[in-house]
């Protein structure tokens, strides 16, 4: 648990939001530990304390999804951002992936 500026105590509560799937996967940095993949172009080896963008296509990173499950694992990663004061947001993968298969599918059966 922490506390704001305004000595409020904040806890993570998820929330769900409605997003432009094409916009996320723009500004998406998968990963692992540390350390991610670029959602856009593909690129290894990001660390999403350090690359705010991505050295390749020039993407700002906005959203970190992650295929970690666990919640002590999820929380390192929450507890990271908060402390460096990063400006992204982690969502949930399995969500994420399935509005992203849902578009594509629609768009194979477009005729
Ligand atoms: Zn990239």
């Amino acid at each position: 648990m922490n506390q704001d500026a305004s000595g409020n105590k904040t806890k993570f509560v998820r929330v769900w939001k409605q997003l432009q799937v094409d916009e996320v996967k723009k500004q998406l940095l998968y990963i692992d530990d540390l350390y991610g993949t670029c959602g856009n172009c593909k690129k290894l080896g990001l660390n999403y304390l350090k690359d705010k963008k991505c050295p390749d296509c020039g993407n700002v990173f906005k959203y970190l999804a992650t295929k970690v499950n666990q919640p002590s694992e999820i929380g390192k990663i929450l507890s990271r951002i908060q402390k460096e004061g990063l400006d992204l947001v982690l969502i949930e993968r399995e969500d994420f992936e399935k509005s992203s298969a849902q578009d594509a599918a629609r768009d194979l059966f477009k005729f």
